[in-house]
């Protein structure tokens, strides 16, 4: 238990020290999908310090426990709801839950996705398992959402796509399909609900250093081909992403939507 709570402490103080953030979301409700780990973790730690009530949300019991505990040692205000975000009837109880306990919903981050680096996507189960994910997974959550957010007056919907949403892979068929199709779902969400006031945005990270890079970046060659693939040198943190998904629900950005915004340390334009 001691260890427990040590890590969470060295976690907390880590992504802390990342986050320079400075918004102030107080009497909202978040919601973030694959929050139990990464980029999703970022972002909910982040919206726990801007002031927000956050719904974690992940198919991973303990690393979506594990959040919720590192926001609320931070001060935050935080709840857990397990959902695998491919199954539509557990996405409208996610957003029921977050309604049932907050009241509203205002942000979602539709950010709950998997890679298959090892597998062969052009396998009709490896395809379809990326798209029940990565896309349908990303339209369960909007639908949902969005409805939630039109009995309240509006919101804000950021989605998490790729810099593969916007360019090619060679290895990766349903990895890049499905990325592109959650920019073309962004747009689409953008065109549907702008009179609504629902603005929709996705971000493109390049390369993160999460759970889902790890295999690769922890062999040092790899790692070092990644970093040079990048003009900033480096491989990007998952709170580099959290800060653009808050502004993108922030009022700062109030005339953005249907907007991929690229954040990938100049990969894309080298
Ligand atoms: P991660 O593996 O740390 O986090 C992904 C989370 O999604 C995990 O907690 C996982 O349990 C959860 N998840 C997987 N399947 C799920 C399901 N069916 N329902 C609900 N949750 C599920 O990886 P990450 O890098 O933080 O990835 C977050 C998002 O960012 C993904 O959509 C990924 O494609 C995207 N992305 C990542 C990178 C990168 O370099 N790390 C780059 C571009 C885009």
């Amino acid at each position: 238990m001691t260890n427990v709570c040590v890590i969470l402490y060295v976690k907390k103080y880590a992504i802390q020290e990342r986050i320079g953030m400075n918004y102030d979301f107080d009497g909202k409700v978040a919601l973030i999908t694959g929050a139990g780990s990464g980029i999703g973790r970022a972002t909910a730690f982040a919206f726990g310090q801007s002031g927000a009530s956050v719904v974690v949300s992940d198919v991973n019991v303990q690393g979506g426990d594990e959040t919720v505990d590192l926001i609320k040692q931070a001060g935050g205000n935080a709840i857990f709801v397990k959902c695998d975000v491919s199954d539509a009837g557990a996405v409208n109880a996610l957003v029921a839950q977050a309604i049932k306990v907050y009241g509203q919903l205002d942000y979602g981050h539709n950010n709950a996705g998997i890679t298959n680096i090892q597998a062969d996507e052009w396998k009709e189960d490896v395809w379809d398992r990326a798209l029940s994910i990565n896309l349908t997974g990303v339209m369960h959550c909007m639908r949902a959402e969005a409805g939630a957010m039109l009995q309240s007056g509006g919101g804000a919907i950021v989605n998490t796509s790729s810099i593969n949403g916007l360019t090619g892979n060679p290895s990766q068929p349903a990895y890049v399909a499905t990325k592109h199709g959650v920019v073309g779902l962004t747009r689409h969400g953008a065109l549907k609900w702008a009179k609504q006031n629902i603005r929709v945005n996705c971000v493109c990270p390049g390369v993160i250093e999460t759970a889902m890079t790890e295999a690769v970046a922890s062999n040092p060659q790899y790692r070092a081909a990644m970093e040079n693939m990048t003009p900033l040198g480096r491989m990007g943190q998952p709170e580099e992403i959290a800060s653009a998904v808050l502004w993108l629900c922030s009022d700062q950005a109030s005339f953005v939507t249907g907007h991929p915004l690229v954040i990938d340390g100049g990969a894309t334009v080298a």
